[in-house]
């Protein structure tokens, strides 16, 4: 048995994992709306609630740590071998989780970029497992992704790269938070797409995403929510075609909370990208993520 713990900006899921990828059992913590006095106060916060959650989950499942081959760890932006590093929503911008955990259950810990570990999760057992030439596009706050070429993870030596989110679209367009305009993720993300639509359609600045997206499918027929995901598509369109441009991918699947649009948003994608892609003959398939929230968790134990 493994165990996969996924720290993201809203919640920390940690789940023991069976040889198949198959979530045995799993414990959630949503963080969003914790408020952490300095960056010590949110480190020990993060140990605590793993800490907790392993215990539990250990006794639930009638398990002893000694059952547990490895830890692996998914967490945003990029993170060291032992550490975890740039958790905006936490403030936390160092923490060296892998070997305080390492220390207390005598087990190894590995630690890898959060779209890389989904990535990871959906070539090994799901939906990009019969693909060798691959891309996995979480899109939610930001852009996350992992590109597989050859049945293999492409990975840079320093960071862990493939930063398809702050590919500049638009050298004039919206600032980003990295400081450059008009990049990917400044048109793409979901968090963009919500904060738009609440702006567009004058919506109370607080509405939830699930209201949204309510709003957005009830207007669909009408003329200005068309368009207004008509400019979507094309702005989503012309990343994704650079990435298909440059992988030539067999397929790509596609995460985050972009899923509960995904009816609406895959099939325009498709007809859009027919326009965009240089080598027509490129036919890629464009599919939706098995493991959803589970990705992050599954795809850490594989590390
Ligand atoms: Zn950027």
């Amino acid at each position: 048995m493994k165990i996969g713990i996924d720290i993201g900006g809203s919640h920390i899921a940690t789940g023991i994992v069976n040889e198949y990828g198959e979530i045995i059992g799993k414990e959630t913590k949503d963080i969003s709306t914790i408020k952490t006095e300095n960056e010590e106060k949110a480190g020990q916060l993060i140990i605590e609630t793993i800490n907790a959650q392993i215990e539990k989950l250990l006794e639930k499942y009638d398990y002893e740590i000694d059952d547990i081959s490895k830890i692996g760890i998914a967490a945003p932006g990029n993170p060291t071998k032992k550490a975890i590093r740039n958790l905006v929503n936490l403030k936390v911008k160092y923490l060296e989780i892998g070997t305080i955990l390492e220390n207390k259950y005598n087990v190894e810990v590995y630690i890898k970029n959060d779209g890389k570990c989904s990535g990871i999760a959906e070539k090994e057992f799901g939906n990009l497992k019969k693909y060798s030439d691959c891309i996995f596009l979480c899109i939610g706050t930001g852009v996350g992704s992992a590109v597989f070429m050859n049945d293999e993870l492409l990975e840079p030596k320093i960071n862990s790269g493939f930063e398809f989110g702050h590919m500049v679209i638009d050298k004039n367009g919206p600032l980003c938070n990295c400081g450059n305009k008009g990049c990917f993720e400044t048109y793409a993300s979901m968090k963009r797409f919500k904060k738009e639509v609440i702006k567009k359609f004058k919506l109370d600045v607080e509405t939830k995403s699930e209201d949204v997206q309510k709003y957005v499918r009830e207007k669909i027929e009408t003329k200005e929510v068309k368009l207004f995901i008509e400019n979507y598509i094309e702005n989503l369109a012309v990343g994704v075609s650079n990435i298909i441009n440059i992988f030539e991918p067999e397929a790509i699947c596609f995460g985050g909370s972009f899923l509960y649009y995904s009816d609406i948003f895959l099939p325009r994608l498709e007809e859009k990208l027919k326009q965009y892609v240089f080598n027509k003959e490129v036919k890629c398939k464009l599919l939706c993520t098995k493991f959803k929230n589970d990705a992050g968790i599954i795809g850490a134990s594989l590390l």
